[in-house]
């Protein structure tokens, strides 16, 4: 039975190592080769891993597999962006999107099924919460994308070219679901992106963002030194407490000092703050004003996000100039302050409108709450 294999995938390099030796009582470089093969090659079969020895090979095949997730749908944005549906089982999809730029790839992950978080402005918040990605999931996600792109390069199908491997340059947790929620399983992923046996991306390339979890961001600190993004979205806990609910149990001071505490602690440049931009709610010049005076003097930038619509939302999103002017009343403090562009939203894969269509019309009941119906066209 395949449920009672060991998924390799996302299994970080100390475990793999146990696992070979206590199981098949083989040396640590042999998982070391396996590694290779699951993460530079893109191999999902033991029996393509040549440099094993074919008894070695058939015995991990008793024990184990490699498992990922199923690709519902694709699409393709007009500038390139792409979005993929990806099946977690039965009933639950969630989303990855694929951002190119001239100078570099990013791979927008999901890290839940869902959100608890409930943010008012978010299109993720009205699924509600289903549950936690696994390791395997979360890096599933990366490993599939690799072989997506790959095999979108005439004459690179292979998957062995290394092509793919630098077309994702970086990986934020940016997609569906609130990462430091699920932080046993995200921390074991983001060992995997990190190592050079896996997608060896450098700390300032992963990028984790969080609505403000204040415990995990020092637990963080301990434990991983990833370049952190916060929403922050407004200048003051009146406002917070309704756009950022958590914001009630961790108001802005709380969080900022977990901010400066992790910077310290993981000698972190800065921390980037996402700002979405609201019209008439948080746009203001006084409330650029307000947020210089929260950030000024500590190492951070703000980026500025243009609120992307959705369907039964009554936010709208502020018009250019407002951005423009809330960005330089935030420069003329001495803040670095970017906007950040808008990709995607013709497939609904902008910030924020990842919604992770399920696969039927299965209801998926949690408590009193209803979840994801919708039927991807
Ligand atoms: N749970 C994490 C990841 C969320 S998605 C977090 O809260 O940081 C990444 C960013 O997109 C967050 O800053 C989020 O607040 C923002 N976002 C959510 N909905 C949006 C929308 N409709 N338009 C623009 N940005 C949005």
């Amino acid at each position: 039975m395949s449920s009672e294999r060991v998924n390799l995938l996302g299994l970080p390099r100390a475990q793999l190592e146990t696992f070979v030796a206590a199981r098949l009582g083989a040396k640590p470089f042999r998982a070391r080769q396996l590694m290779k093969w699951i993460y530079r090659r893109g191999a999902a079969d033991f029996s393509t891993m040549s440099d094993l020895k074919q008894e070695f090979r058939t015995q991990l095949a008793e024990i184990a597999e490699i498992t990922v997730p199923q690709i519902v749908t694709e699409q393709v944005s007009k500038d390139g962006t792409r979005k993929w549906m990806l099946r977690m089982d039965e009933v639950q999809g969630i989303e990855t999107v694929y951002i190119p730029e001239p100078d570099r790839g990013t791979l927008c992950i999901s890290s839940q099924v869902g959100c608890a978080m409930d943010c008012s402005f978010c299109s993720t918040a009205q699924q509600g919460f289903n549950r936690n990605l696994s390791v395997a999931e979360i890096v599933g996600q990366v490993w599939l994308a690799h072989r997506e792109l790959s095999g979108s390069r005439p004459g690179h199908g292979d998957g062995r070219s290394g092509d793919a491997r630098a077309m994702i340059t970086n990986i934020v947790f940016m997609g569906m679901g609130e990462p430091l929620a699920n932080y046993r399983n995200v921390v074991p992923a983001m060992r995997t992106f990190l190592d050079d046996l896996g997608y060896d991306l450098s700390r300032r390339r992963v990028t984790l963002s969080t609505s403000g979890l204040v415990p995990q961001i020092y637990k963080l600190a301990q434990e991983t030194n990833v370049a952190l993004a916060v929403s922050l979205h407004a200048p003051d806990d009146a406002l917070r407490n309704e756009l950022v609910p958590i914001n009630r149990k961790h108001p802005i001071a709380e969080l900022l000092q977990a901010c400066w505490h992790y910077l310290d602690e993981q000698n972190g440049r800065s921390v980037t703050f996402e700002y979405v931009m609201l019209a008439g709610v948080n746009d203001s010049p006084a409330q650029a004003r307000a947020l210089a005076r929260l950030l000024q003097g500590h190492p951070a930038k703000v980026n500025l996000i243009p609120f992307n619509p959705f369907p039964g939302t009554h936010y709208r999103r502020s018009p250019a100039p407002v951005i423009q002017r809330f960005r330089d009343e935030l420069l003329q403090r001495g803040l670095l302050a970017t906007i950040r562009r808008t990709r995607g939203d013709d497939i609904d894969a902008a910030c924020g409108q990842l919604a992770g269509r399920v696969i039927d019309r299965t209801t998926v009941r949690l408590g009193s709450k209803v979840i994801g119906v919708a039927v991807q066209p």
